[in-house]
């Protein structure tokens, strides 16, 4: 793609021409329906729509689906599962991560500090799996609010001793909106209280039906704080990967999404990125959200400092302009020019917008007194 005109990459990007007018206007480039676009112009506009300049192809990175499916089978390989765990307050969700974390991450990485870095993984089996540690429902809501699309399998935490509560129908709900499979673990069985048969009752009537009454939902028995169960969980997580095949290219630039962002008072923007297509490395120019940067370090989840990081991986990442928000796309580029000028085309564009939103606020503030 050395030139396109204008009304060619409206017709790329399934824009009108006169959006695409605008948007270059915006960027300061005066532009008619019939002139050539070079490269530079074409990249900044394309950033905007989170598009990616990649010779021939336009590739949309909010669509990472279409960014799988555009690699070659053959270069696919397959990847750890990303789980995320809901359900209602106090059934045990906390003490579960925790858990899973101390007995699992410790065995082969003895001595490594684990870090909250929003994210973590273990190792089963010689297989890996990746937890989100942000509460669930929040990183559900922020997340699809943003179109953004990271969690591949739901544990539904449902305490023996309490059933199906407001919040456990509200993240059943989540979790079939986004179309991921629903694990559920009866947690707190340890108690003499537990009543494994009301829950699967009252989940039967929200539409989960365990395998054993005929339905295909696996439940988990497990116990959160004894430890019970939770091995056979972690392998119905693997076996719901083995049967959905999740999988990514590890050898092409990569593509993912900001779990959380904060500022760092030492480090600067700090934020924690799932990988979930091909590889980042240290000193890759990035474009994050409306921020970019050039990958100073990465931690991993153990607070080891990693040079690189693949598909399904959490790394926290330092060397961006400003600070993401959670649910935020990232793509790496293939020199840090196109980076600083797709992120700073991106940051323009965002205040535009704010402008004029707040105009139209102050309109509406205006009516309302009337
Ligand atoms: P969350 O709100 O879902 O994160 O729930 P927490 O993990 O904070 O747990 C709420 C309470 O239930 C805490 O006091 C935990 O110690 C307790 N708890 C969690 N899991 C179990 C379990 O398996 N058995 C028992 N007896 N208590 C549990
Ligand atoms: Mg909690």
């Amino acid at each position: 793609t050395e030139s396109l005109t204008v009304a060619e990459l409206a017709k790329k990007l399934h824009r009108e021409p006169s959006e695409i007018i605008k948007k270059l206007f915006m960027l300061g480039v005066m532009a008619t329906i019939n002139q050539s676009l070079e490269k530079d112009a074409i990249e900044l506009v394309a950033g905007e729509y989170n598009v990616e300049v990649e010779e021939e192809i336009l590739v949309d990175i909010t669509d990472l689906e279409a960014l799988v499916t555009n690699d070659d089978e053959a270069n696919l390989i397959e990847r750890p599962s990303v789980v995320t765990i809901m359900g209602h307050v106090d059934h045990g969700k906390t003490t579960l991560l925790d858990s899973i974390r101390n007995t699992k991450v410790t065995e082969g990485e003895a001595g490594g500090i684990t870090q909250h870095i929003g994210a973590y993984q273990v190792a089963v089996n010689d297989k890996k799996i990746t937890f989100l540690d942000t509460p669930g429902h929040a990183a559900f809501t922020t997340m699809r609010a943003r179109g953004a699309k990271v969690t591949d399998i739901t544990i539904l935490v449902v305490a023996a001793d309490d059933g199906v509560m407001p919040q456990t129908i509200e993240a059943i709900n989540h979790a079939k909106a986004a179309e991921v499979p629903i694990i559920v673990a009866v947690n707190k069985m340890d108690k003499p209280a537990a009543n494994p048969d009301r829950v699967m009752q009252e989940l039967t009537e929200h539409g989960l039906v365990p395998e054993s009454w005929g339905g295909d939902t696996i439940f988990a028995p497990i116990s959160a704080k004894t430890g019970e169960g939770i091995d056979s969980l972690l392998e119905m997580i693997l076996l719901v990967g083995e049967v959905e095949e999740y999988k990514a290219n590890p050898n092409r630039k990569a593509v993912g999404t900001v779990i959380e962002a904060q500022l760092d008072k030492g480090r600067g923007s700090v934020a924690t990125l799932l990988v979930q297509n091909g590889n980042l490395k240290v000193g890759d120019p990035i474009v994050v959200g409306n921020s970019f940067g050039r990958v100073r370090a990465m931690v991993n989840d153990l607070g080891r400092r990693v040079k690189e990081a693949g598909p399904s991986t959490p790394v926290e990442i330092t060397g961006l302009n400003e600070v993401p928000q959670a649910g935020d796309r990232f793509i790496v580029f293939e020199d840090e020019k196109t980076a600083r000028q797709v992120g700073e085309a991106r940051a323009q564009i965002q205040l535009a917008s704010q402008r004029s939103e707040k105009s139209r606020v102050t309109l509406d503030t205006l009516f309302e007194q009337m």
